[in-house]
């Protein structure tokens, strides 16, 4: 079965307001066995929206609407779903009367516009919001569901926990997925792609990503099958094509960061670690100790952002920097020996390089980092 996804509201089209409620449902239905298939963001605008879930239904089972059920002039989600369906909305007493309740139970008097949320598309299920005002709606066609949830993610998730997520398991085949993330480091993403693309283009199950930042690249596997077991074995199968093809360059099989990794391997061999910094400026140390039971294995370090602080603090020779300037690879293994010495560490990693914006020059241009 097909999903999609439609999040309304203008204030989303704005630099300032992400849609994160398509994020929850995603995961919450992808734990179901269902794929997100396409997803949108439409503002406060009738016309459009009755377009957009016009268009969804021709091509998914299942749309859901997030925001746009409040009670003033913008929120269109109620008229634009009934014109897309063809349905009338229906005026509902019982409705009114569980808004009326919360703000009776809230002490505020209910403004005559709330009224406009007692509105229930014809032939829908009304979803209780046991958290705000507007009521979600389930409405059934034949063989497609749309559902319209509020926007708040504090309304929205409760409600589609506790009356989607039933309705939707009966409504369901039983599919698991299962995924695993392999980490990769040293090599760019086009190299990469060309090496492995022959394999993993042969499988339209899993499905393979390739998500790639400076630094790190992640191949992500997603099967589904009918049981655990046909799910593990199908990304299995792949994932160690894949491995064979990478060998060392693959740092971690479940996700986890660098950092962990090199976490774990130092724990395993019973070794520590210390840093001296210079143009990181702390990052490294930070994100080693980002690592839960990072003092397993982690002693501490220098931050020597400056010659100065290079001589006094770890005994860098002052010709040494003299002779080849603190952004060089001499100056490089002179502090990391010179941690090591100094805190008993098993391993000591340095870094110095020219960060930029400015202080490049031609031989050491900005950029240049020696680890
Ligand atoms: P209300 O009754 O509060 O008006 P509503 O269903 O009309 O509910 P909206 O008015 O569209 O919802 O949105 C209310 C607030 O909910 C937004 O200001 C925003 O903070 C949050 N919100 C709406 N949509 C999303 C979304 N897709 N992701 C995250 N937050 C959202």
């Amino acid at each position: 079965m097909n999903v999609e996804i439609i999040a309304v509201g203008s204030e989303l089209l704005t630099p300032d307001r992400l849609d994160t409620n398509s994020l929850y449902l995603t995961a919450q239905l992808n734990a179901l066995g269902v794929e997100v298939v396409a997803k949108a963001v439409i503002g406060d605008d009738r016309g459009r929206l009755t377009e957009a879930v016009r268009a969804a239904l021709t091509r998914s089972e299942i749309v859901i609407l997030t925001g746009g059920l409040g009670p003033t002039e913008d929120d269109v989600t109620r008229e634009a779903v009934a014109a897309a369906l063809g349905r009338s909305l229906l005026w509902r007493e019982e409705l009114l009367e569980a808004i009326e309740q919360r703000f009776r139970r809230l002490g505020r008097q209910m403004a005559e516009i709330n009224r406009r949320q007692a509105f229930l598309i014809e032939g829908a299920e009304a979803l209780a919001n046991h958290h705000g005002t507007a009521p979600g709606q389930w409405v059934a066609l034949a063989g497609r569901v749309v559902m319209l949830l509020p926007g708040p993610p504090p309304e929205l998730q409760p409600m589609f926990a506790d009356y989607c997520l039933p309705r939707l398991r009966r409504l369901l085949p039983a599919l698991v997925i299962r995924t695993r993330v392999l980490r990769v480091a040293g090599m760019p993403e086009s190299d990469l792609d060309q090496l492995i693309s022959p394999v993993y283009t042969q499988y339209h199950n899993p499905v393979t990503t390739i998500l790639a930042a400076p630094g790190d690249i992640q191949i992500h596997l997603r099967a589904r099958a009918e049981s655990e077991a046909e799910a593990e074995r199908l990304v299995s199968e792949l994932s160690s094509r894949i491995e064979a093809l990478l060998g060392e360059r693959i740092y971690s099989r479940d996700g986890a960061p660098l950092e962990a990794a090199v976490g774990q391997l130092l724990r395993s061999r019973g070794a520590t670690l210390s840093v001296a910094e210079s143009c990181t400026g702390g990052l490294v140390g930070e994100r080693i100790t980002a690592v839960p039971g990072s003092s397993d294995y982690f002693l501490g370090g220098f931050l020597v952002y400056t010659d100065r602080l290079k001589v006094e603090l770890l005994g860098v020779a002052p010709q040494l920097l003299a002779e080849h300037t603190a952004v060089s690879e001499p100056v490089a293994a002179a502090m990391a020996e010179a941690t090591r010495a100094r805190t008993g560490s098993t391993f000591a990693l340095s870094t110095t390089g020219i960060a930029g914006p400015a202080g490049g020059t031609q031989a050491t241009p900005v950029g240049t980092v020696f680890i």
